[in-house]
């Protein structure tokens, strides 16, 4: 039996693959289905390919595939392994993809020891995008980058994956094979199966190398590429087996992922996206479409305040959006939000000129202040901030921090700012539409703060 599928598709026909003849690709692809099958593993395979040559396994293979961004592949089967532990997950990767855009997830998933088995397909070159020089390209090599061949003075030696991945001690099985000789292409087909066998028996991340000829981009006949590989990349990368041990211990040690359970990722979702029910009579009516900006640190309530402005304006049936800015410095450095209500549906979340400005300390009041509308308010709190300059929206000092801090309600100067802005902006209010329509905490305190 065998995955191979009767017809290529993504093929020029559908009786030829896309590689070039002489590529070492095939061979791959060849003697991991004959490894899936003889172990019988064939409907637990899941394949991860890489951006490239490599990069069209599914169009010949009838397992499972997922087709990862370029470099990450060792990283997607990582958490492809980690969420299905029975699964045989095989990574491959050429040397663009592993060695260049993507060594360091790979050296990560080697150095975490993750139960993969992960093929490098080492031609020397970026082969797909037309022959550029790697980390592989052997000194001296003409690639599309390097004319005058690799120069060691200029750009470095040969990257050598298997040993730098020797040196860590998270792999079980480290090994550099080759599609070179008869001799070698026979014992890369063991060594293939044996890296297959050591995850179906979990123990542990297995890598090999596979030496790969590349007729396209080295300009020479199949038989002179395989002749190149056996004879002179192997002068370069040697073969081998570098370490061959058994991790087994360390996977079933192995914390298990909880399994994707989607009512779980769904239910914070749905308890957002729950509708706010429209309120009789309504909380607030504009006197004209209305944008808000709402600045501070992170950690003041900044973006709940944008919320709750908007929850106030879809319970008086308005159209409101919502949209949050905030970067690494979440909690201390800024936080914004923008919020737009209004009558008509609206075309855009994003605000250029606020009719409402809440500034809640001095670096979000420098900021937003010359961008608020000219015939806009201003709010900032007093305690912690102070009007500097010409601003031509008027400007309204609150003290929020010591008005929450009175009411004993210290982190509550957000909701300080939402009475002050419900009073200063273009807006008409009923008190108790508001208090009613705020979630049952944001209410309470609303009214301890009156
Ligand atoms: S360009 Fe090289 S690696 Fe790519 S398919 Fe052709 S021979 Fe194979």
């Amino acid at each position: 039996m065998t995955v191979f599928l009767d017809q290529y598709r993504k093929a020029q026909t559908p009786e030829q693959t896309h590689f070039c003849p002489g590529c070492g690709h095939g061979n791959l692809l060849r003697y991991v289905d004959e490894a899936l099958c003889a172990l019988g593993c064939e409907a637990r395979a899941i394949w991860v390919s890489p951006v490239g040559c490599g990069g069209l396994t599914d169009a010949y293979l009838s397992v499972s595939h997922i087709l990862s961004a370029h470099g990450r592949a060792s990283a997607v089967g990582t958490a492809v392994k980690r969420l299905h532990p029975d699964a045989v997950v095989i990574v491959s990767q050429g040397d663009g993809d592993l060695a260049s855009i993507g060594f360091l997830e790979a050296l990560h998933a080697a150095n975490r020891g993750e139960c993969l088995t992960v093929f490098f397909v080492n031609n020397a070159n970026f082969a797909m995008t037309g022959g550029q020089m790697a980390p592989t390209t052997l000194l001296g090599q003409v690639s599309a980058t390097t004319p005058g061949g690799r120069q060691f003075s200029e750009h470095g030696a040969p990257l050598k994956v298997c040993e730098l991945f020797n040196q860590l001690e998270g792999p079980a099985f480290i090994a550099r094979v080759a599609i070179g000789s008869e001799r070698q292409i026979a014992e890369a087909r063991r060594v293939i199966h044996r890296a297959v066998r050591n995850q179906v028996e979990s123990r542990g991340y297995s890598f090999v190398e596979i030496l790969s000829p590349c007729p396209s981009n080295w300009h020479c006949t199949p038989a002179e590429a395989r002749d190149r590989v056996a004879e002179v990349m192997t002068q370069t990368y040697p073969l081998g087996i570098f370490r061959d041990a058994d991790r087994s211990d360390m996977i079933s040690a192995r914390q298990r992922v909880t399994p994707y359970d989607p009512a779980r990722v769904r239910a914070p979702f749905e308890a957002l996206a729950r509708p706010v029910t429209v309120q009789d009579p309504a909380p607030v009516r504009l006197n004209r479409p209305m944008s808000v900006c709402c600045a501070g640190f992170g950690g003041q309530g900044v973006l709940t305040l944008g919320r709750l402005i908007a929850r106030i304006g879809l319970a008086s049936g308005l159209n409101a959006t919502w949209i949050p800015s905030y970067g690494p410095e979440m909690r201390g450095g800024s936080a914004n939000c923008f919020v737009r209500l209004q009558e008509s549906p609206v075309s855009t979340p994003i605000v250029d000129c606020p009719d409402v400005v809440i500034a809640m300390n001095q670096p979000a009041l420098d900021r937003f202040a010359s961008r608020a509308a000219a015939d806009g308010v201003i709010l900032y709190d007093s305690d912690v901030a102070a009007v500097t300059g010409d601003i031509s929206a008027r400007c309204v000092g609150i003290p929020a921090t010591s008005c929450a801090a009175a009411a004993g309600l210290a982190q509550a100067a957000n909701l300080v700012m939402l009475r002050a802005f419900l009073e200063h902006a273009d807006i008409t209010i009923d008190w108790d539409a508001v208090i009613g329509c705020l979630p049952e905490r944001f209410g309470a305190e609303m009214s301890r703060l009156a």
